[in-house]
């Protein structure tokens, strides 16, 4: 996959795309990531990439010849079939199914707005979808493009060293992750789940599955409403509900 990044910050994206899983798929080739400025496409001796608002009001705009220009300029370089994504607060929000749906993509190419936005007519022009990492409002679309990246990136083929742990990650069953544990057995008088450490395997997923299911209860109950639980999921949730009103129970007494 070659992906492109839009960016008055290019550095940014270069620098942060260095580490850890991310970094390895690029040094393996799983991936190629590449940033380019609005700026280098500026015609004016200030390569002025921003201008103010018609109609008035605060802030400025990411003027649409720079932008367009850079935006073709990084399309040229992509393979056919990539998308043209630009990171918005008012896009559709990235979501797991999202961040799979572009893994299946040859290529990428993100443009992260500054300022008020971007003029429009760029998004009418050269955009494909706006794609929103949540309901809050960032001051650039760097770190929206990073965290896309980064999600999409993890689910390609021989990115992840066990291709198990994306498939057993949050959201991917529709459900929250369970809780894991590492040496040493005991931490500051904490111990271990009893079950994860008598190697009995149906044990072990049947109190995986009940932590998954009881945190998805606790913490995202709008996820839980999504799914049609099987018999034998219900019950390890209602036995997870009893163990934790008898938990709330025990703490009040
Ligand atoms: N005026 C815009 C609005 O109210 O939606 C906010 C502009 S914001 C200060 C500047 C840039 O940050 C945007 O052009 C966009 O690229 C990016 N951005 C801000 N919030 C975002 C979010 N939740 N998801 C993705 N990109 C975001």
């Amino acid at each position: 996959m070659r992906i492109e990044v839009v960016t008055l910050f290019p550095d940014f994206i270069a620098e942060a795309v260095r580490y850890g899983v991310l970094g390895r798929a690029i040094e393996r080739g799983r991936v190629a990531v590449a940033a380019s400025s609005p700026r280098e496409f500026a015609r004016d001796v200030h390569r002025t990439v921003d201008d103010r608002p018609y109609g008035g009001g605060p802030g400025m705009v990411l003027k649409a010849e720079p932008a367009c220009a850079a935006l073709r300029a990084a399309r040229a370089r992509l393979p056919a079939g990539s998308p043209a994504i630009y990171l918005a607060a008012d896009g559709e929000p990235l979501t797991q199914a999202k961040a799979a749906e572009l893994a299946r993509c040859p290529g990428l190419l993100l443009l992260a707005g500054r300022y008020e936005g971007v003029d429009e007519r760029v998004l009418e022009t050269e955009i494909d979808e706006c794609v929103s990492i949540g309901d809050y409002v960032l001051s650039g679309g760097e770190l929206a493009a990073l965290v896309l990246i980064d999600a999409t990136v993890r689910l390609l083929p021989g990115v992840l060293g066990d291709e198990e742990s994306a498939r057993q990650d949050s959201f991917v069953a529709g459900l929250l992750d369970w809780p894991h544990y590492t040496r040493p057995e005991v931490f500051e008088g904490r111990a271990v789940p009893q079950v994860l450490l008598g190697g009995n395997h149906a044990a072990i997923a049947r109190w995986r599955e009940k932590q998954a299911l009881g945190r998805t209860w606790q913490r995202r109950p709008d996820l839980l409403a999504k799914l049609e639980l099987s018999a034998a999921q219900r019950e390890l949730l209602e036995e997870y509900i009893a163990e934790h009103r008898a938990g709330d129970a025990s703490q009040s007494d």
